[in-house]
């Protein structure tokens, strides 16, 4: 199995740090606001590398933060005169219900920077017991020249840095050694959270909550660190400073970074969609037109470091694509339950055996460093086979094995293999509880029954509230 590697610029065979196990850390959102599209790329991405490791057997640690205390987090509260935890508990919780729907596995860690504060005053403190931190003011700075290896994920020349920041002063951080350093711990402002330290009333750097989060739940070494590529410098860079300074081994073996998800702008050029362009779709914008299936399929479809472009044909590309594979799931449990004949004829033995090719060019793609728009493509020849070689009076046992090796592939997509109708939109929603309400106007109580079931049965939960129904998705 091959990963491109950040840190060498290459594609590497990977080899885990502890046999048969692997530790990952991915950046995540800070919480100041619905998650767009674009934020949701390295939840997908990198999920799908998680399922693909645990198919291969692997035992997988996935820790994935929340920035839960940063600059915009408390503006946003400002703004609406909540507090700065009232804001990113709202908006981890909003998160969920996004990573839910893109179906972002469960079975990982979403550590919060605001409790490890102890653990970050911790490594700080360790910094400048090891030289590679000073204080000034209050303020924690990381002295960067000390640190012999500054620039070796990003190729950046620390001269060069230096030269493009000698006009750049940034207010409150005049008592700098060196322009290049950056800050660990800051004191308060007026009115802002703050914890105590060491030296003073403050609050930590970004940089520092990832370095300690890997730290608590992964360990020194670990062996995946992934983000967005906008993440290289000085983000990634910065953790690696802290990290190897701090605990004295290397930090990641392999950095993963995917490119930025685009949207065309006015002069229809495509841009990196980010929320300080405006340019910006949120994940529930989407979900309000399509299953968040369908978003999740849309991104698998290029390769995870390329950049991709959003666009509505290709949303609704993405959406048929997905209804072929469904369809084709749906025909072999039909095929499944209307099977007379239970064992396999020697035909259904040989076809199996031929399907086999589709694994295997799915595991190739997969092994070249995540390729999965080649593995969807595999999976689109296999459902192709399966349409021409499943046929009325097939044995159960040929239709199930068809199922389930078509099952294992879609799991390691992330993509649900449920068969019937999956989620119910917005709008559908809507009309059935509309319906609902006619039908219980007219009496007509099975009917209204059997919609209260259905809507159930989908994840969505009904209040009934003076001002009508009111509806929220489990
Ligand atoms: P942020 O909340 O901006 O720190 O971003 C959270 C994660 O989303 C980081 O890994 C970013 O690199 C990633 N990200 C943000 N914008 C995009 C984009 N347009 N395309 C792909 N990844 C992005
Ligand atoms: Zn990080």
């Amino acid at each position: 199995m091959k990963i491109y590697n950040t840190l060498t610029g290459k594609k590497e065979e990977f080899e885990s740090l502890e046999p048969g196990k692997v530790k990952i850390y991915v950046c995540g959102p800070t919480v100041y606001n619905l998650i767009h599209i674009g934020n949701a790329r390295p939840m997908v991405i990198f999920d799908t590398v998680r399922r693909y490791f645990l198919y291969k057997g692997y035992e997988v640690t996935y820790v994935s933060n929340f920035t839960d205390i940063d600059d915009k987090i408390i503006k946003k509260a400002n703004e609406d005169g909540s507090d700065a935890g009232e804001v990113a508990t709202h908006f981890i919780e909003e998160c969920n219900k996004d990573m839910e729907g893109l179906g972002i596995g469960t079975d990982m860690l979403h550590p919060l920077a605001t409790q490890v504060i102890p653990e970050m005053i911790e490594m700080i403190q360790t910094l400048i017991d090891k030289g590679y931190a000073y204080e000034s003011e209050g303020t924690v700075y990381y002295r960067v020249r000390k640190f012999k290896c500054y620039g070796k994920l990003s190729g950046k020349n620390i001269d060069d840095l230096e030269a493009g920041h000698r006009e750049i002063k940034v207010a409150g951080e005049e008592h700098k050694e060196d322009n290049l350093d950056f800050v660990l711990w800051k004191p308060k402002k007026e009115g802002e959270p703050a914890w105590e330290s060491p030296w003073s009333d403050g609050r930590p750097g970004w940089h520092i909550e990832c370095s300690v989060m890997a730290k608590k739940f992964l360990g020194d070494s670990i062996d995946i660190h992934a983000g967005g590529e906008d993440l290289i410098f000085p983000h990634h860079e910065n953790e690696i400073a802290q990290s190897e300074a701090a605990n004295g081994v290397p930090f990641a073996k392999y950095w993963m970074h995917n490119g930025f998800l685009r949207i065309v702008n006015k002069e229809g050029e495509f841009e990196k969609m980010s929320k300080s362009l405006g340019n910006f779709l949120t994940v529930r914008d989407i979900s309000e037109k399509y299953p968040l299936e369908v978003l999740r399929f849309f991104m698998l479809g290029a390769h995870y470091r390329n950049p991709i472009n959003f666009s509505d044909e290709l949303m609704e590309s993405s959406k048929n694509g997905l209804e072929r594979i469904k369809t084709c799931l749906t025909k072999l449990s039909e095929l499944n339950e209307k099977a007379t004949a239970d064992s396999l004829t020697e035909d259904e033995k040989k076809l199996l055996k031929d399907s086999d090719a589709f694994r295997v060019r799915f595991e190739e793609a997969m092994d070249d460093d995540f390729n999965t728009a080649d593995a969807v493509a595999a999976v689109f020849d296999f459902v192709k086979f399966i349409n021409t070689n499943a046929v009325d009076g097939a044995s159960r046992e040929y239709a199930s094995a068809l199922q389930e090796k078509l099952c294992a592939l879609l799991e390691v997509l992330g993509l649900s293999t449920e068969t019937g109708a999956g989620e119910l939109l917005d709008e559908e929603v809507d009309n059935l509880i509309q319906e609902r309400n006619e039908a219980r106007k007219n009496k007509d109580f099975a009917r209204a029954d059997e919609i209260r079931d259905l809507l159930i049965e989908k994840g969505i939960i009904l209040e009934d509230t003076r001002d009508g129904v009111r509806w929220k998705r489990k």
